[in-house]
């Protein structure tokens, strides 16, 4: 906390990991010798930059722009960019810290780093995310390259945002490099199945955990916070597995309707129009609209999947969750439960699927994104898919083994966290003190 001042979500992330390593450190010391936490926690390099750009009416706009590159152990840095007004070292560097260790888990050779800018797209013209994208790009582009740094989307960055990054760091090179970024439009180099993969990944785990406790998604009530690309195909997946999904939300307000929400008005409204939630009630009347997004926690449910930010449960909403008889949670968002919350899920015995787990689908599947670029060889939508399923029940396998090694059986978050630290650490090991 001396060290990094004023990072509360960095340091956050950071206790989480540690608390769940003390008992490796008491079966194999090595992992405490070498200076692998001091290590672990520097990243090997944080990029700020300044992005500046023109605005439709002639202003100059001033932007910040970040890039962490936390640690290469097992691969090149892999990790998203995320632009929304909040972004600041803190997150990127607790996004970035999460990153390495889930990355591990994917089995994938992908290191950890995170990116983005404190710019908000929401109310910009299609023209001046263009400029910005543009000069966001004109910066990142030394730090970045398939073999080096791959960068892909996070919040307020999706298909269209990375086809101008993509277009200006190929201008930029003067030539074509398609795996320096993932989450490409399928004309230029995507994955099949890239859009959908976080957010069927989360159900794939979700529906592992249900599976060892003789439940399923059939016939369960399901609440998705969130209606961005995570939430949307979590809330597909569960419908596709026969679960009624009653409550999403956006960062004004949230949506309910018990008789189960409809998935085509809500991808209409946000993934085409880029609207408000709020509109959804205009042509389904009979659901209500809520201000403030918090109140969904209130929603009875049986699963419920946090897919929009981090914090959104509290110790409150978590036990508001379980006096409503939830019975699995799965993070499909990064860091969406604090610490406390955590403990309420665990010491009620709640399913809980932490995100490091739950949600590595999709830097999983931009990994293979990666593998079809260098072989330039597009697979199908069901091969992708099929792979996704195998490495999520993979992370599921390997986090449970973990955590009954070390003691904590059920518990997911230090079974996942191990698992992908020890990985990094044995490569960190080998590769001596850098
Ligand atoms: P999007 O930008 O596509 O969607 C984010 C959604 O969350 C939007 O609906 C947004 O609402 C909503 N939101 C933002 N802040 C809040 C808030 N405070 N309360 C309620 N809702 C809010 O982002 P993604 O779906 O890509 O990312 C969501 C989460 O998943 C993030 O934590 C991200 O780091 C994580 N993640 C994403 C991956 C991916 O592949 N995209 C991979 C792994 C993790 P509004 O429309 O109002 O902005």
């Amino acid at each position: 906390k001396e060290r990094n001042p004023h990072e509360s979500e960095f340091h956050q992330a950071v206790k989480e990991i540690f608390l769940s390593l003390v008992p490796v450190f008491a079966k194999h010391p090595i992992y405490m010798k070498n200076g692998i936490l001091q290590r672990l926690v520097e990243p090997e390099r944080m990029i700020n930059f300044r992005v500046s750009w023109v605005d439709d009416l002639g202003n100059v706009q001033v932007n910040r722009g970040f890039r962490v590159q936390f640690n290469s152990a097992i691969g090149p840095f892999k990790g998203g960019l995320r632009f929304h007004p909040t972004v600041n070292s803190s997150i990127i560097k607790f996004l970035g810290f999460e990153q390495i260790f889930k990355n591990s888990l994917t089995g994938q050779p992908i290191g950890g780093g995170k990116g983005g800018s404190d710019f908000d797209p929401k109310g910009k013209s299609d023209s001046e995310i263009m400029r910005f994208c543009q000069s966001f790009m004109s910066e990142l582009s030394r730090y970045i390259g398939p073999d080096t740094d791959v960068p892909a989307g996070d919040i307020g960055v999706g298909a269209r945002e990375i086809g101008y990054l993509f277009g200006q760091y190929k201008k930029m090179q003067g030539s074509y490099h398609a795996g320096v970024l993932t989450g490409k439009g399928l004309s230029y180099g995507g994955s099949l199945a890239r859009t959908e993969a976080t957010g069927y990944g989360t159900v794939y785990f979700v529906e592992e955990m249900l599976k060892d406790k003789g439940l399923q998604f059939h016939g369960s009530t399901v609440v998705v916070s969130g209606s961005g690309n995570v939430s949307i195909y979590a809330m597909e997946k569960a419908k596709q597995l026969g679960a009624k999904v009653v409550a999403c939300s956006d960062s004004n307000g949230y949506i309910y309707d018990e008789k189960g929400l409809n998935l085509d008005t809500i991808r209409q409204l946000k993934e085409v129009g880029r609207k408000r939630l709020s509109e959804y009630v205009h042509s389904h009347p009979d659901a209500e609209y809520n201000e403030g997004s918090y109140g969904i926690w209130s929603v009875p449910c049986d699963i419920a999947l946090p897919c929009a930010t981090q914090n959104e449960i509290d110790e409150e909403a978590a036990k508001l969750l379980i006096k409503n008889n939830v019975k699995a949670v799965g993070e499909g968002a990064n860091m969406p439960s604090t610490l406390e919350a955590i403990d309420v899920f665990l010491n009620h015995g709640i399913l809980f699927g932490p995100a490091k787990a739950a949600n590595a689908g999709g830097v999983a599947v931009s990994a293979l994104e990666m593998a079809q670029n260098s072989a330039r060889m597009p697979w199908t939508f069901e091969e992708v898919d099929a792979k996704l399923q195998a490495i999520m029940k993979n992370i599921y396998k390997n986090s449970v083994e973990a955590a009954d090694e070390y003691g904590e059986p059920g518990n997911l978050v230090v079974g996942a966290n191990i698992a992908g630290f020890l990985k990094v650490a044995d490569a960190m090991l080998t590769q001596g003190i850098l």
